[in-house]
Parts: C-alpha cells; sequence; structure tokens
C-alpha cells in the first residue's frame, strides 16, 4: 500500500486486514516501531507542530484514522481504501493477541482508567496477556521508573493513551530504550473501553 502525502504528513492506506498483518510483521521483528493513528485533528496539528510533523513522517505505519483523513486523500486523488480507526486497530490487535501469545501493556489515562480497560479485555478477549498498566499522569522525575516498569514486563506491545501529540512525542523521545517492538498513541481509547 502507498503512502499519501496529506498537508506534508505521509499517511500509510492500508486496509484494517493489511495494518493488521504489518504490525504483526513488526511483533516477529521485533525491533522498536512506533505505530500512528492520523485522524484529521492530528494532520491538522502537525501543519503547525514542526516536531510532531518530523515524528509522523518518521513513524514506520500511519494509518488513516477517521473519515475526514480518507475523505481528505481521495480529494487528492488518491483514494483509500477504508478507514482504520485507531480504537479498531487495537482491538483487532488484542484479539489476536491470545492465540499468538503476545503481551501487552496499558500506559495512559486517569488513574483506574487502564485497570478498568485492562478487566474489559480479559472479558472481552479471553486468556489475554496484559502484563501491566500505568496511569498518564506523572513528572519528569515519575519517567525512569516508568521506563523500567515497561521494560521488565517485556509487552509486544505498549497502548500508550496520553492524547495527541504527548504519546506521540513520549512515545518518539523513548522509543529505543522502551526495546518494545511495537508502541501505538490511542488516545481516548482506554476511556471508551472502561466505558
Ligand atoms: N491523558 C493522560 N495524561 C495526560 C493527558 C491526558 O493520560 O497528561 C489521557 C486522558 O486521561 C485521556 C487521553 O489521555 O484518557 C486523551 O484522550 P483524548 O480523547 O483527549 O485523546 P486525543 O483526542 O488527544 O487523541
Amino acid at each position: 500500500f502507498d503512502k499519501v502525502d496529506i498537508l506534508g504528513v505521509k499517511v500509510d492506506s492500508p486496509t484494517m486486514g493489511q495494518a493488521v498483518e504489518t504490525v504483526q510483521g513488526f511483533i516477529e521483528k521485533g525491533e522498536s516501531t512506533l505505530i500512528a493513528t492520523a485522524n484529521a485533528e492530528m494532520i491538522m496539528r502537525a501543519t503547525y507542530d514542526e516536531e510532531l510533523k518530523t515524528i509522523l513522517n518518521a513513524a514506520d505505519l500511519v494509518v488513516p484514522d477517521g473519515a475526514g483523513t480518507v475523505w481528505a486523500a481521495g480529494y487528492l486523488g488518491h483514494p483509500m481504501p477504508e478507514r482504520v480507526a485507531g480504537y479498531d486497530l487495537s482491538q483487532e490487535l488484542m484479539k489476536l493477541a491470545p492465540e499468538k501469545n503476545q503481551r501487552i501493556y496499558f500506559f495512559g489515562s486517569a488513574p483506574g482508567v487502564a485497570d478498568m480497560a485492562k478487566k474489559k479485555a480479559e472479558e472481552w478477549y479471553p486468556g489475554i496477556n496484559i502484563v501491566g498498566t500505568r496511569n498518564g499522569f506523572f513528572t519528569a522525575d515519575d519517567e525512569p521508573q516508568i521506563i523500567a516498569d515497561i521494560k521488565a514486563a517485556k509487552p509486544d506491545i505498549l497502548f500508550v493513551a496520553l492524547g495527541v501529540p504527548k504519546q506521540e512525542k513520549w512515545l518518539y523521545a523513548h522509543l529505543e530504550e522502551l526495546e518494545v517492538p511495537v508502541s501505538i498513541g490511542v488516545g481516548g481509547s482506554f476511556d471508551v473501553m472502561a466505558g
């Protein structure tokens, strides 16, 4: 699948199936990869936030999250097959995790929310292995411990819900150190899961 330049952000155009397959390939390779879910808001923000734009263009996969992104690609003459929402992609990956024996970590959202999302994931995807949770409110002093805890839990997939662009910037800054094969910023997904 191709990349489509939308206002300077190169967005991939996979189907959901291809996105899931690509992520599985990243997990098998085991190198630290960053996945971003580009909705219209994120792309607009990148037009005035150079750091975010750089990160998105360095990401290993940028999926078209939202009707606005898919519409923009079509408008620019590069139709995309479908919308690949971050929430939906995260659910597809969780659904596959038990059979693939993959370990998952939830980092972000208000105290208690990631724990509630973990409970929901365990209910929805029997056998899923959520190897750790941490709320998303912290100071710089807390960061070494957060990173050490994530590393020690050895997840295959790290979902980070700190909001845009904090989650992308935090992940980009710590990607190599974390040594997690796949890291994804998921915005409000834990809140949605927790209900
Ligand atoms: N959040 C957090 N730490 C922060 C700021 C926000 O964990 O310092 C969480 C917040 O509790 C919420 C998520 O990040 O769960 C952001 O959700 P939102 O729907 O606003 O995401 P966005 O629209 O930015 O993707």
